[in-house]
């Protein structure tokens, strides 16, 4: 019997993403990832006194169009606002953010949750702020190093309500949220390369409450993976700490991956009062209506629509058009193997096995054109090839290119559909095999398919399937 769970978790998560401009929020610096340790920055971003931020336009853009593909209302007229903390990465003594005055509110964002179904959380605000540096713990023994070319990287901040009712449903939401931004070419979304970080607040409390137990917010969680075991870590914990009669304490609490723990911030690196105020060298950030009507009209067709579109435009199941709109470059894809002729439901079956898994072995590159495997698929259709003989033509077409018909000609794969040829393959079979001609003629019918590979062997893959079938089933009843 399934016990009835004796406890609601309730998470809300907040989201930090990169937005991805070639230079920072509020000074020309490279944002670029990789380059060495502070070699991409300036007076501005270094805090040096006397340095001036001026705001990036593509940076602003870019937050409004990560806003409107949330469904967020964006305010035309929003405040910069210092964040004031100490910390060793963080030269200027504050970190520009906003906090009164965001620049979007009231957005929502669907997903599919593992327990619920469609779920809707709501987005309550998503904000313009710069990146921190970044502190160095193994680069020098017993020191701690610091590097700033992420100091003033621009980032939105995306903060849900209290909506979440799982680890497994924090990760559906985030990955969700990550193919969103994508589409939306807001951000490359890569947590590997800090490009999208993640805060979590979680509680727990009896089904049917309506009150929210104490939270703790978990920090430092740095993959998709570690979203569900970090919060399932501290879900327990409090169940643990409830059950047993004790109170969960309000803090922040940090992952460690390695262990697969959760462990208090040490109390002094913890800042309860960032005492905001609005930024004096920053005029308030006013976006004109035109403005953002504009982004409202370029923005692309969103995931959710385009997998409904795929299902009813091209006949496909739910299951093949999500994984087929997954990212929007596969998805782009699909549709031009399409459009260049190739039956929808075959041209799926094909992306979603042979070209995906190409892609996964190189670096997400889709390295056949679509209009070649649109002219790969028509010769399977056709009978020019079979089925095995093209998955060899597209691994030719995928390291060394060229046009299907040729590489099928030069790899000695044109199926051959002479019915006197396919004929003596049938005959040297047979002739090979009498125990089991005899075996097959006393009743076992499924040995026709012994016999079918053994055609396809001899034929070197070579002989339409359909055809040896139909032969070896006239001379065995012959
Ligand atoms: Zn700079």
């Amino acid at each position: 019997m399934a016990p009835t769970p004796a406890w609601e978790t309730v998470i809300g998560l907040e989201t930090h993403v990169q937005l991805r401009t070639v230079s920072k929020m509020f000074c020309g610096c490279s944002t670029a990832f990789g380059a060495p340790p502070n070699t991409q920055v300036c007076p501005v971003c270094l805090g040096l006194p006397g340095a001036l931020p001026v705001p990036n336009e593509a940076a602003v853009r870019l937050a409004v169009r990560a806003a409107l593909a949330l469904g967020c209302e964006v305010h035309e007229r929003s405040v910069f606002a210092r964040k004031n903390y100490f910390y060793p990465d963080l030269p200027k003594g504050y970190q520009i953010s906003q906090f009164e005055q965001p620049l979007a509110t009231a957005g929502s964002l669907s997903f599919l949750s593992p327990d619920r179904g469609v779920v809707t959380v709501t987005i309550g605000r998503l904000h313009v702020e710069e990146d921190a540096g970044k502190s160095l713990h193994d680069r020098f023994p017993k020191a701690t190093a610091v590097d700033l070319n992420r100091s003033g990287v621009p980032l939105v901040e995306i903060v849900t309500g209290a909506d979440v009712r799982s680890p497994v449903e924090a990760r559906a939401y985030l990955l969700t949220l990550k193919q969103v931004l994508e589409y939306a070419g807001v951000s490359d979304c890569d947590m590997e390369k800090g490009s999208l970080r993640v805060d979590a607040n979680l509680s727990v409390r009896r089904p049917g409450e309506t009150a929210l137990g104490v939270k703790t917010e978990v920090k430092n969680i740095n993959s998709f993976a570690f979203v569900e075991k970090a919060l399932s870590v501290e879900r327990d914990r409090h169940i643990a700490v409830l059950e047993g009669g004790g109170a969960v304490v309000q803090q922040t609490m940090l992952f460690d991956s390695k262990t697969n723990t959760v462990r208090p911030q040490r109390t002094k690196e913890e800042s309860h009062d960032y005492r905001y105020f609005p930024d004096p060298d920053l005029p308030p950030l006013v976006v004109r209506p035109d403005f953002i009507a504009e982004q409202r009209a370029t923005l692309p067709e969103l995931p959710a629509a385009k997998r409904e579109r795929f299902v009813a435009q091209y006949a496909l199941s739910q299951q093949d058009a999500a994984v087929l709109t997954a990212a929007r470059g596969v998805a782009d894809y699909y549709e031009s193997v399409v459009h260049a002729g190739a039956e929808p439901k075959l041209a799926a079956n094909w992306v979603m096995t042979e070209v995906l898994a190409d892609a996964k072995d190189h670096q997400d590159q889709l390295r056949v054109p679509a209009g070649r495997l649109a002219e790969l698929i028509a010769m399977v259709k056709g009978g020019t090839v079979n089925n095995q003989a093209a998955k060899k033509v597209f691994v030719e077409l995928a390291t060394r290119g060229g046009e299907p018909r040729t590489v099928a000609e030069a790899l000695g794969l044109i199926q051959v559909g002479d019915t006197g040829v396919i004929g003596q393959w049938v005959a040297e079979v047979l002739e090979a095999h009498p125990a089991e001609v005899t075996r097959y003629k006393n009743g076992e019918a499924k040995l026709l398919n012994f016999f079918l590979g053994q055609v396809m062997k001899t034929s070197r893959g070579k002989a339409d399937p359909k055809l040896a079938q139909r032969a070896l089933e006239d001379r065995l009843t012959a």
